[in-house]
């Protein structure tokens, strides 16, 4: 009984006919593949406004997808368009020499993240991971980095690993084998891996005690954001700061998700956990493409002489530098982030109740404007728990059900709903009558 995509979206669904002769899969992401979650294809975009998405065939979606992140201003922010319009027409795009615009940026971000006293910038949080943990192993001159089951840290060969295993096939819970994320990874990379479970500072302190001296890094999303949301429990960082401290480990935050949105400052400034490394991306560029590795000023100096490489003819460009400068620059308004916290929480607490109300086992977890909804009353910690106990069917039913109601997140359950500062009470209104809809049908099914 939930309307079925196709008769509302048959241009999205010839326009995919047409791309998958000549683009594998037809998308340019696998995230935006059918085996991903959007069968049988995914719709194709005609434009985005504010909160609001369009598609070819003219339905119009309050959007919680928001390009996986990048939009935390909500699509065509005016003033970031204008500064990147302006600087590509009056001034150029590459140059390969620096601008002046590069260091006021760089002041922005050094001013704005507790950990950051100087910071490079790259393309991709791809990029910006793979050179953490290059950074780290010359820093520390040992090989292995830790990094835990359920979290992506982009798609380079040397993180790729245990994203997403089968369980049990990836091995017992407390000491997970690491696991290649498909085909192609050079086999032996994952020797410099210590795979682990989330929120178990026991397992964690074990490991850094008995092969710390091999450990040059631990690797890990603040917030876990890459299975669903899942908060670290009370004092699970703090431990982690500590044990890696004591290893002589640093510690790399991989804040491509929570940088610049759940703080100013990241979560790192929200949770007050202070890493040696953090790594940046998403709504750093309010859209644009731009990420950025920051941290202590005595392991950045590899960067500064040379010893360890960061390199790239498109690293701070003219766009990327516009684009995060502008974007800083309302980010940093005194109530950017209490009025974005108050929509994420209207959103957050109304669909809870929602489901209270319909008396459906959800949960609705999540932090400022970073929410997931994990269909079973079990609390979930891990990877492995959400695995075991998150019922998937029902999440696919919540999420159809919304879609054919004119609300887009991703459809998968392992995503995130992501609130932006153009997203309003009205939009948030309009949302949870169609929340309240969905969940009678589920409830009655
Ligand atoms: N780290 C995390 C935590 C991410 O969520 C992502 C992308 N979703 C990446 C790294 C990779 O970033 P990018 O897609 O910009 O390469």
């Amino acid at each position: 009984n939930f309307v079925p995509k196709h008769p509302r979206t048959a241009i999205s669904g010839a326009l995919f006919d047409a791309a998958a002769k000549v683009i594998p899969g037809g998308v340019n992401s696998t995230a935006r593949a059918t085996w991903s979650g959007w069968t049988p294809y995914p719709l194709f975009v005609a434009k985005g406004s504010g909160s609001q998405l369009e598609d070819v065939d003219g339905n119009v979606y309050t959007d919680y997808l928001l390009g996986l992140g990048p939009m935390i201003l909500g699509h065509r922010p005016p003033e970031v368009t204008r500064a990147v319009v302006d600087f590509i027409e009056t001034r150029g795009t590459v140059f390969a020499l620096p601008t002046a615009d590069e260091a006021t940026l760089a002041d922005k971000i050094v001013a704005a993240v507790p950990s950051v006293e100087q910071v490079r910038l790259c393309n991709t949080g791809t990029e910006a991971v793979l050179y953490a943990t290059r950074l780290a192993r010359a820093f520390t001159g040992r090989r292995k980095i830790v990094r835990f089951e359920g979290m992506y840290h982009g798609f380079s060969d040397g993180v790729y690993w245990s994203k997403h295993p089968s369980i049990p096939a990836a091995g017992p819970d407390s000491s997970p084998r690491p696991v290649a994320q498909g085909p192609g990874l050079p086999a032996g990379v994952e020797q410099n891996l210590i795979i682990l479970p989330w929120n178990d500072p026991e397992v964690l302190r074990a490991v850094l005690k008995t092969q710390g001296h091999e450990i040059a890094a631990v690797l890990t999303e603040p917030v876990m954001c890459n299975t669903g949301c899942i908060l670290p429990e009370p004092g699970y960082l703090e431990a982690m700061r500590e044990a890696t401290r004591e290893a002589g480990a640093l510690l790399i935050f991989d804040e491509v998700i929570t940088g610049f949105r759940l703080a100013l400052g990241g979560a790192q400034e929200r949770l007050r956990v202070t890493p040696d490394l953090s790594v940046f991306a998403k709504g750093l560029g309010g859209g644009f493409p731009v990420a950025a590795l920051g941290g202590r000023r005595e392991i950045m100096a590899l960067v500064s002489d040379g010893r360890v490489s960061m390199a790239g003819t498109y690293t701070a460009n003219g766009i990327a530098v516009a684009a995060a400068n502008a974007t800083l620059d309302i980010l940093a308004r005194p109530r950017f982030y209490g009025d974005l916290d108050a929509v994420s929480d209207q959103l957050r607490h109304g669909l809870q109740a929602v489901f209270d109300a319909a008396a459906l086992p959800a949960r609705v977890v999540g932090i400022g404007p970073l929410m997931q909804v994990w269909f079973t009353t079990h609390a979930i910690r891990n990877y492995r728990d959400a695995e075991r106990f998150a019922d998937q069917g029902l999440f696919d039913l919540w999420w159809r059900g919304m879609l054919a109601r004119g609300v887009l997140f991703h459809p998968g359950a392992y995503e995130n709903l992501f609130v932006s500062s153009a997203h309003t009470t009205a939009d948030i209104e309009a949302t949870l009558d169609a929340a309240r809809d969905v969940a009678a049908e589920l409830s009655r099914r």
